[in-house]
């Protein structure tokens, strides 16, 4: 069977870098995610990545941190530099090729964010990860995601969490809540269900780009997502 999806943006958010840790990266999750990566780009898949950073710094609580919010957000951004080179190196050793851009400019590490250079990477096999988020205060790394994978032409936005879709209510919670198979992004907004933040959800729909939402933490999802099966929840005009 041939894969559903020819290029894929996957959002991975930064908490779940952390596994069973309340801070930082676990090398074991680096090594799972590269894993399943490697697993689709093998079919030949072509895959950009948009990496959180909410694991090391959240620039959003200026009350508790006492730093400015805009000063605090461009910390935001580098941490999401820090995870993606973690990655690459987890990638690498997985033996990908890949190549960090950043949105923020540090030729040392990693190259600035070129959308036809990216593009060309991806048609070279080469697993491209975003870093530094949009480059703006202000947002988050899921609206990252979203505008690039549209920048991209992705088909499709992987959004990894650790819940394994979008639910009725939140299941951790509410025991009798239900999982969603599919749903319209209208849908979405008339039941205030929490997918993305407004700002890239609304870049999704605008553009027709379909979301699914799946737990990234279980080996092998990735594929069964990839391959079109019923895992996690699909989001759709
Ligand atoms: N951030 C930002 N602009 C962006 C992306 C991220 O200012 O375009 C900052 C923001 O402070 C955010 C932090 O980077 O809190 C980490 O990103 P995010 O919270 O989206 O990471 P995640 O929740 O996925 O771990």
């Amino acid at each position: 069977m041939l894969p559903k999806y020819k290029r894929i943006l996957l959002k991975l958010s930064g908490e779940s870098l952390m596994g069973a840790s309340n801070y930082g990266i676990d090398p074991k999750v680096i090594t799972q995610y590269a894993h399943d990566i490697k697993t689709v780009t093998d079919l030949g898949v072509q895959v950009a990545v948009v990496i959180g950073g909410g694991n090391i710094y959240r620039g959003m609580n200026e009350a508790e941190t006492g730093i400015e919010r805009a000063q605090g957000d461009y910390m935001g951004m580098l941490a999401t530099v820090i995870n993606g080179m973690a990655l690459q190196s987890g990638l690498e050793k997985a033996g990908m090729y890949t190549r960090l851009q950043s949105a923020i400019k540090m030729e040392q590490i990693a190259e600035p964010y070129i959308r036809r250079r990216a593009i060309r990477h991806l048609e070279k096999g080469r697993v491209v990860i975003f870093g530094a988020g949009t480059g703006n205060p202000y947002f988050t790394t899921d609206t990252a995601a979203s505008l690039r994978a549209i920048e991209i032409q992705a088909d499709v936005i992987l959004k990894g969490t650790r819940v394994d879709g979008i639910y009725t209510a939140d299941p951790e919670k509410d025991p009798s809540a239900t999982k969603y198979e599919t749903i319209t992004f209208s849908e979405v907004y008339q039941k205030s269900l929490n997918v993305m933040d407004m700002t890239a959800f609304t870049l999704c729909q605008e553009n027709k780009l379909p979301i699914i939402v799946f737990d990234m933490n279980k080996t092998g999802n990735l594929l069964q997502v990839i391959m079109g099966r019923n895992v996690g929840t699909l989001v759709k005009g």
